[in-house]
């Protein structure tokens, strides 16, 4: 479900330039794979792209190690380095690549207002929100320590790394069904580590679920902790948590993957944009178009289906070319 627009609120707050404020033509906010695919783009059709990097400069990408599914890496290649090539790809372009997070949109333009580290405000013709998503954690210290080296959040990204082995799957929505499944084809045994005793993912992926004989469903386990040296070796869970009959027990497992949710980064453009109840931004038909004109979206933000490398820098080239067609056709 998509929730309405609620312009009311941000308008009586809007930005007055009391600092420094630019113009520019295209300002594409979030530097992962969508961000500087559109850059790219955006930059070969003379739009003189400004780009703001966000915390993580480079994106998700920059977190993990081996990507072996990018289409133009037979050899696979280091998430960091795709990204620093990507980068190099965009400057080489002319793209004006900088430091910095937006804090605060006004999308009620064109122009757009966006506040960068809460000082500069920058007056866009274009906007295109590039911000990308994160899935959710437990919150548990060992997630920290085992990252990347059996900690995951993404069975399609690492799967492969766990052929023939025992893994394990914490959550019971659509998402965790649909990586349990995925790694069923790969993995001997997939345990689902599910909080309660029902699955709140959709009747058809419960059954596919209950009709793959390697997933193992641990009904009211919570996971404690992990172990192993230097690596994950297993887990030590709570069975039937907080009650009388509560029980410690343990897995050997070689990778545990989160699929509890995510979350987009669309905080600052709500009270502009359409999202739907988790926060993804909509975007128009098969376009990268908002509902605010001269607003575009891509990348993990708008997308809760596939959350992909070659997906998000994809959906980054169509929200350059929507740009650029859009500021045509306004000028013509
Ligand atoms: P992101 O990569 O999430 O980038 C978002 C960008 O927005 C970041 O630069 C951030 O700093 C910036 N940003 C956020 N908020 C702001 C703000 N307010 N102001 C300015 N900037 C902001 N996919 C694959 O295809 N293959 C893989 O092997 C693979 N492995 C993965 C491994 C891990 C550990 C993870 C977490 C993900 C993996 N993925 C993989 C998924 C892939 O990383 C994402 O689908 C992809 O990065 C999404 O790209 P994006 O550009 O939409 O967003
Ligand atoms: P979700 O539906 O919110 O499910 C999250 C799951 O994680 C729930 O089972 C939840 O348990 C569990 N969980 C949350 N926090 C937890 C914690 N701290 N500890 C242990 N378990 C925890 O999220 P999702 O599965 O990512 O799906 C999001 C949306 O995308 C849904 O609308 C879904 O239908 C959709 N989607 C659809 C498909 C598809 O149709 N193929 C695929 C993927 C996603 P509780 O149930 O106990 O709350």
């Amino acid at each position: 479900m998509f929730k309405s627009m609620n312009l009311g609120d941000n308008q009586s707050e809007k930005t007055e330039p009391t600092g420094e404020v630019e113009k520019v033509k295209c300002l594409i906010i979030g530097s992962g794979p969508a961000g500087y695919t559109a850059a790219i783009y955006a930059a070969r059709a003379n739009l003189s792209p400004v780009m703001y990097e966000g915390l993580q400069p480079g994106g998700q990408l920059t977190t993990t190690t081996e990507v072996e599914n990018f289409p133009g890496y037979p050899e696979g290649i280091t998430g960091p380095v795709m990204m620093e090539d990507l980068k190099a790809q965009a400057k080489r372009f002319g793209t004006d690549v900088r430091w910095g997070l937006a804090t605060k949109a006004e999308l009620d333009g064109p122009p757009h207002r966006i506040t960068i580290d809460n000082k500069k405000v920058i007056e866009a013709d274009t906007v295109i929100i590039a911000t990308g998503a994160e899935a959710k954690y437990l919150g548990l210290e060992d997630e920290k320590k085992y990252a990347g080296s059996g900690v995951s959040a993404c069975a399609t990204c690492d799967g492969f790394f766990y052929r023939g082995k025992d893994v394990a799957v914490v959550g019971g929505g659509d998402t965790a069904a649909e990586e349990a499944l995925y790694l069923a084809g790969l993995c001997k045994t997939v345990y689902m580590i599910v909080r309660r005793d029902e699955l709140r993912a959709s009747k058809v992926m419960q059954e596919r679920v209950f009709n793959t004989k390697n997933i193992v469903v641990l009904w009211k386990h919570q996971t404690k902790a992990l172990f192993g040296d230097g690596v994950v070796e297993g887990a030590t869970l709570w069975k039937n948590k907080g009650e009388a009959h509560e029980e410690e027990v343990k897995i050997k497992i070689d990778g545990f993957f989160l699929a509890i949710g995510h979350k987009p980064n669309s905080d600052i453009f709500k009270d502009y944009l359409k999202t739907d109840d988790v926060g993804y931004i909509h975007t128009i038909g098969n376009s990268s178009r908002t509902d605010a004109e001269g607003v575009f979206a891509c990348g993990d933000v708008m997308d809760s289906t596939y959350r992909q490398a070659v997906t998000a820098a994809g959906s980054g080239c169509k929200a350059a070319i929507d740009a650029e067609r859009y500021l045509s056709e306004k000028n013509s």
